[in-house]
């Protein structure tokens, strides 16, 4: 098998097995770690179609992590994908009203994230084996709200991780934040912090920049790694999933082989379309990457402009882990589309940082002619979510629900009719208040779990196990600080 290997996107020498770039998440100059070349599908539709969840992922992931044994390979996949998820096909495809929702939230937290973050606490730590790594590996997130729960829940009690999640106080559902507060495992640790998620981010990546305090960790048996989606071992895990809904649409009849399909996608980070674009890349015969957004339009603005500007409000919506001004994947497109030229995306990258905006060349814009960008607003996402469910009685969450509108726009301006999948990325359950009160304003006078008992009836769905559990779960976690106080925080728990 041909060995893949990752360089920074902004730098032009250096490249770096699979488990090394794992292992380290953020190149050392700030740039994300991209394959040196996107491997092709070996195995024909036709084989894929008869496979399991997790013979997909093996087959998808072997390509890309081509320095981890098959036996290690198989051993994380089969840890990740286990009955954590409350369905054997792991994620399976619900057809409603001529659309396919690949519903990604049947694990441990209902959401998406699971996806990868079930996965790669063991690339983690096997890259470490394979790398001789003797330090403890500690992993600092940043979240909007998901990612926080599924980072922990797949790193929780992990032996050689520790695992510090930092959420904007105030910017996450009220489920997601007791979901996290009341985390287990003594290697976790929660903090709100006083500002909103971009700061988060930001905030976690200076102290990973931050080569002083990695000398101090290290010496004292630390190192830093992230579980955020720019890490390369949560991106190739969610290339998986296109491959899977595209097999099983061929194994149901519903697509031929090579025929070609449209995917939309809810997106704040960029991680999860740009695992779509991925599999494209691979040979997958997906047509359209199209790209939802809520309020915070940022990616819908690009598209059409060719000028990625953050500098505007940023706006709460009921889709907050879409409430993102800096979609951190999009660099590795921009690395892309700029021909794999890492001064130019360099210096797209640092007006991005100095100026909050840039412009794309012509030529690179060109390059964007797969994607469609539209974005749909608070009122629209309500509207998506009532409308489908009275038409069908099929309940979505609000990260769906933009998607879904979003779809209705692209083909009301194209009239294309391709096969579309469409990235279910969170349970209703996880969005219960906003999910009710679009279905029914009255709804909003009852209490969170309440309407959790409500939603499970009229959905005519069981409550996720991963609600049931908080219901009576204890507070574990009362850590609040101010965005430039996190590494003060993180020493005081590394430390303590
Ligand atoms: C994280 C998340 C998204 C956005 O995904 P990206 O990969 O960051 O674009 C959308 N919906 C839900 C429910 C999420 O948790």
């Amino acid at each position: 098998m041909k060995e893949i290997l990752y360089r920074s996107t902004r730098s032009t020498e250096g490249t770096l097995k699979a488990s090394e770039a794992i292992l380290k998440g953020l190149a050392d100059d700030g740039g994300l770690f991209v394959p040196v070349e996107i491997p092709k599908l070996e195995a024909s539709v036709e084989e894929l179609s008869k496979m399991s969840y997790q013979e997909v992922a093996y087959e998808v992931m072997k390509l890309f992590f081509s320095d981890f044994t098959e036996e290690e390979l198989k051993n994380c996949i089969a840890k990740a994908y286990d009955s954590k998820f409350d369905t054997e096909e792991i994620a399976p495809l619900a057809e409603v009203e001529g659309a396919y929702y690949l519903e990604l939230f049947h694990g441990a937290t209902i959401a998406f994230k699971d996806m990868a973050l079930s996965i790669l606490p063991h690339l983690l730590t096997t890259s470490a084996k394979k790398n001789n790594v003797k330090n403890k590996i500690v992993i600092l997130t940043a979240t909007s709200g998901d990612t926080g729960k599924a980072a922990l829940a797949g790193f929780a009690d992990v032996e050689g991780t520790s695992i510090i999640v930092f959420y904007p106080n105030g910017g996450v559902s009220p489920i997601q934040e007791k979901q996290m507060v009341t985390q287990k495992g003594d290697n976790t640790f929660v903090v709100a912090i006083e500002g909103n998620f971009d700061q988060a981010q930001s905030g976690v990546k200076a102290i990973f920049n931050n080569k002083e305090l990695a000398k101090e960790m290290d010496e004292a048996g630390f190192q830093f790694s992230s579980a955020n989606s720019i890490n390369i071992g949560r991106l190739v895990p969610q290339v998986a999933y296109y491959v899977y809904a595209y097999a099983k649409l061929y194994a149901e009849g519903k697509l031929s082989d090579g025929q070609k399909m449209n995917v939309v996608v809810p997106t704040g980070n960029f991680g999860n379309i740009l695992a779509a674009y991925y599999a494209k890349n691979m040979g997958l015969p997906i047509d359209k990457l199209i790209c939802a957004s809520n309020d915070n339009k940022v990616l819908y603005d690009f598209f059409e402009t060719g000028c990625y500007d953050k500098n505007r409000e940023f706006i709460l919506t009921t889709s907050p882990s879409m409430d993102i001004l800096i979609s951190s994947n999009l660099e590795r497109l921009i690395y892309k589309i700029a021909g794999e030229d890492a001064v130019k995306n360099s210096e797209l990258m640092n007006s991005l940082s100095t100026t909050g905006k840039y412009d794309i060349t012509p030529e690179m814009k060109k390059e964007l002619a797969d994607f469609y960008g539209n974005y749909a607003t608070e009122a629209e996402t309500a509207e998506e979510i009532k409308g489908v469910y009275d038409r069908t009685g099929y309940v979505m969450d609000t990260h769906t629900a933009v998607a879904s509108c979003v779809y209705r726009k692209y083909v009301a301006d194209t009239k294309d009719d391709n096969v579309t999948v469409i990235a279910s990325t969170a349970s209703p359950f996880k969005f219960t208040r906003s999910v009710m009160n679009a279905i029914d304003p009255k709804y909003d006078s009852m209490g969170d779990f309440e309407l959790v008992d409500e939603l499970s009836k009229i959905g005519n769905i069981k409550v996720p196990n991963a609600i049931e559990e908080i219901r009576n779960a204890e507070r574990r976690h009362n850590n609040f600080c101010k965005a430039d106080e996190m590494e003060d925080i993180v020493k005081k728990f590394l430390f303590k």
